[in-house]
């Protein structure tokens, strides 16, 4: 039985790694320190005889006993807001955390396989974007602390590769949606979702010509398992390449809820990306995968997930001001 380490093991896209890891056979050991993750994501599985579960933080020293085949590190904050609440701890878990994470697999002789993002591309000036974009970034600015410690954790991964020989795995994940998202993270989804469910407008940031790219989760995950049983060790996108806007993406919002709400403009928050759609010509090649599910399918399941959650969920508010992230 394969035992893998699923960090960030509680946030969204952690928990959806452990179902599957479990759905595969395998030991699951998940940690988390519970800064923006959710044990509630995980407490389905406390009962399964091969789950454990550790309230750690893994910018500390991590000590995990026996022996590890598989190591999926994917704590970090990931919205936006989190960042500007949350820089330093941003920054650690990415830089810090990933060296704990490497030195682990290294005496483990474990493999691993490290949570990137779209963001080491920055502000895109190649479209689509493919692996061998370097990319457009801002270190200073706010989305500076993911991003820049999104890139040194590909290169501190690289560095363990070529010079300690570990198996290493790099997923650049693009915007992903589904269950389990924090309603009140202050992504565009759950923005959109929790806006029209508590009879509010929805805000769009700047023009709402800005595009992304929606994949939903259970493609993410697929992409990534295949990834990770593959014997490739550089970037490979997963994403869903279909591009839509912020103001069509609104929208579909309001036409899914039946919401009579209006659409309101707020100001662009700084260095936000004017365009994102993933390249996935390598994932197809290397890895034989692409995205299944057509976003009215998966945003109905996401739509029905919000709408199941206890009423107060929606007034809860986790952060309540972009002060500081709007260009004056
Ligand atoms: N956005 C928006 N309204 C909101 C939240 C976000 O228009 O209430 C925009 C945001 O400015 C960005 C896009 O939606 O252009 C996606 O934002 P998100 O925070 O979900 O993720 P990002 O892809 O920027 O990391």
């Amino acid at each position: 039985m394969k035992r893998v380490l699923i960090t960030g093991a509680a946030g969204f896209l952690g928990s959806h790694l452990c179902d599957r890891f479990l759905k595969e056979g395998c030991h699951v050991i998940a940690m988390d320190n519970l800064i923006t993750g959710n044990l509630k994501n995980i407490e389905h599985l406390f009962k399964h005889k091969d789950f454990e579960f550790y309230h750690h933080d893994v910018s500390k020293f991590i000590h995990v006993p026996d022996e590890l085949d598989y190591i999926m590190h994917f704590a970090s904050p990931a919205s936006p807001i989190d960042y500007l609440k949350i820089p330093i701890q941003t920054l650690k878990v990415g830089s810090l955390g990933t060296h704990n994470c490497l030195g682990l697999a290294k005496a483990k002789g474990a493999r691993m396989l490290i949570a990137s993002t779209s963001e080491v591309y920055g502000d895109p000036m190649v479209h689509p974007q493919t692996e061998e974009y370097w990319g457009n970034v801002n270190p200073i600015g706010p989305r500076g602390v993911y991003d820049e410690a999104k890139r040194f954790q590909e290169a501190i991964t690289m560095a363990y590769h070529r010079y300690h020989g570990v198996e290493t795995r790099i997923v650049r994940i693009f915007n992903t949606y589904g269950p389990r998202m924090r309603l009140n993270d202050g992504r565009v989804l759950p923005a959109f979702i929790g806006q029209a469910l508590r009879g509010e407008d929805l805000t769009v940031f700047g023009d709402g010509s800005q595009t992304r790219s929606f994949c939903y989760v259970d493609d993410l995950v697929e992409g990534i398992y295949r990834l990770l049983l593959s014997d490739y060790a550089e970037p490979v996108n997963i994403g869903n390449p279909d591009e839509i806007t912020i103001s069509q993406f609104a929208e579909e919002i309001i036409k899914l809820t039946g919401t009579t709400q209006k659409v309101i403009y707020k100001d662009l928050p700084v260095d936000d990306p004017m365009q994102r759609q993933p390249n996935i010509d390598k994932a197809r090649a290397i890895l034989n995968w692409e995205p299944k599910v057509s976003r009215a399918e998966g945003l109905k399941i996401t739509y029905d997930y919000f709408k199941s959650l206890p009423e107060e969920e929606l007034y809860k508010k986790e952060h309540n001001t972009f002060e500081g992230y709007i260009r004056k």
